[in-house]
C-alpha cells in the first residue's frame, strides 16, 4: 500500500476519514456520494478517502448475488444479512441495477425492499448509482466496495439482476458469486444464460416452502445435474459450484448457505485463490481506467474529438480500417497529451 508521496491533505477527506475508518455509516455514506460524483472537483477527496480505506489493510468478504427480477434476491439478502449480523458481522449491501443507468431509476438497494437489515446498526444498505454508463457503474462500486472494506464491514453483498453485462461486472468484484433463481418448469434451464452458471459458485434454488417445494426440489435437481456436467475450476474444492434449496421466507437453508460460503472462502483463501482472483481483478481494473481515461481525453480535447468523428466517418466509409485510425488515433493524442494537458484527470 504505497502512495505517491506529493500527494497534498484534502481537507474534505480530512474531515471525513476518521469517521469512516471508525465505521461510522454516515461518514461511509458520505464517502461513497463522493466516489459517485462526476465532478471533477470532488476527485481528489475521493482519491484520498480510497487511500485511507487501502492503508487500513482491511478486508471483507465480497459475495456478489445475481437473480432474474422476483427470484427474492432482496428477500434473501434480507435474512442472510440478518443472521449475519446475529452472528457478529457487519454487513454492507451495495446495488448495481444496470436498469438505472437507462431509467434514471434505482430499483435495487431501495431500503424499503429489505426493511429489517435497513433499521439494524450492524447493515449498511447503497442503492445502485444511477444516471452512469456501466463502465462508471463498475468503477463506483469498486470503490465503495473499497470503501466498506475501510469502514470495518466483514462481508459485502453486491447485488445485481440477472440481465445484460451486470453480473460479468459483479462476478469481477466478488470473491463468491451466489445466483438465485425460483422454482420453473422444465424448460427453464436453458433460460439461464451458460454465462452466469460458469461464473456461479452457488446456485440457490429459492422458494423452497409451501405449494412451491416440490417445484424447487425439481428445479434444484436440474441445476444439480447440468452443474456435474461443467468442467471442474481450480478455483473450487470438490464439489464446487453446487446447488442448494432455500426458502428466503422461511429461513429453511439459509445457515447452510452461510456455511457453505464460508467453507468455500476459507478453501480459497488457502489454496491462494483469493489472493490470486483479487490481483486478476485489480489488474482489469486498472486496464478498464486507462481506457475509460484515453477516452476521456478525447471528450475532453475539442480537437481529438473532431479527429475521432472523421475517422470514424472514414472508416465507416471503408476508406480506412479500424486498426489504422486507431493507430493514428492513438498516435496523435499521445503527442496532445505531452501538452496542456497532461497528467488528466482534471485535478
Ligand atoms: P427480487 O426481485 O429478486 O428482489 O425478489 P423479492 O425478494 O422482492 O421477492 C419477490 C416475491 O417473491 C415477493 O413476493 C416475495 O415475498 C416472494 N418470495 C421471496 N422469497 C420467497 C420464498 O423463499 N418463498 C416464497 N414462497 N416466496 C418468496
Amino acid at each position: 500500500m504505497t502512495h505517491p508521496p506529493d500527494r497534498a491533505p484534502d481537507p474534505i477527506a480530512e474531515g471525513l476519514a476518521p469517521g469512516l475508518i471508525a465505521g461510522d455509516r454516515r461518514a461511509l455514506a458520505r464517502a461513497i456520494t463522493l466516489i459517485e460524483s462526476t465532478r471533477a472537483a470532488d476527485r481528489p477527496a475521493a482519491r484520498a478517502l480510497l487511500s485511507a480505506a487501502a492503508a487500513t489493510g482491511r478486508q471483507a468478504l465480497r459475495i456478489g448475488l445475481t437473480g432474474t427480477p422476483g427470484a427474492g434476491k432482496s428477500t434473501f439478502i434480507e435474512a442472510f444479512g440478518r443472521l449475519l449480523t446475529a452472528q457478529g458481522s457487519r454487513v454492507a449491501v451495495l446495488a448495481v441495477d444496470p436498469s438505472s443507468v437507462r431509467s434514471g431509476g434505482s430499483i435495487l438497494g431501495d431500503k424499503t425492499r429489505m426493511p429489517l437489515l435497513a433499521r439494524d446498526p450492524a447493515a449498511f444498505i447503497r442503492p445502485s448509482p444511477s444516471g452512469a454508463h456501466l463502465g462508471g457503474v463498475a468503477r463506483r462500486t469498486r470503490e465503495a466496495v473499497e470503501l466498506c472494506e475501510g469502514a470495518g464491514f466483514d462481508v459485502v453483498l453486491i447485488e445485481t439482476v440477472g440481465v445484460g453485462q451486470s453480473e460479468t461486472l459483479v462476478a469481477d468484484l466478488c470473491d463468491v458469486f451466489v445466483l438465485i433463481l425460483a422454482p420453473a418448469g422444465g424448460d427453464e434451464l436453458q433460460g439461464v444464460k451458460r454465462g452466469i452458471m460458469e461464473v456461479a459458485d452457488l446456485i440457490l434454488v429459492n422458494k423452497a416452502d409451501g405449494d412451491t417445494a416440490a417445484a424447487a426440489q425439481r428445479t434444484l435437481a436440474d441445476y444439480a445435474g447440468a452443474l456435474r456436467l461443467m468442467r471442474p475450476r481450480a478455483e473450487d474444492p470438490e464439489g464446487f459450484p453446487l446447488a442448494i434449496a432455500v426458502s428466503a421466507l422461511t429461513g429453511t437453508g439459509i445457515a447452510e448457505v452461510r456455511a457453505t460460503i464460508a467453507r468455500l472462502a476459507a478453501w480459497r483463501r488457502a489454496e491462494g485463490h483469493l489472493v490470486a482472483r483479487r490481483a486478476g481483478q485489480r489488474r482489469r481494473a486498472f486496464e478498464a481506467e486507462v481506457r475509460a481515461r484515453l477516452m476521456d481525453l478525447v471528450a475532453g480535447d475539442a480537437a481529438a474529438r473532431t479527429r475521432m468523428e472523421r475517422l470514424g466517418q472514414e472508416v465507416a466509409q471503408g476508406l480506412r480500417t479500424p486498426d489504422e485510425a486507431a493507430a493514428e488515433m492513438i498516435a496523435r493524442l499521445g503527442a496532445g497529451a505531452g501538452g496542456g494537458r497532461a497528467g488528466g484527470g482534471g485535478a
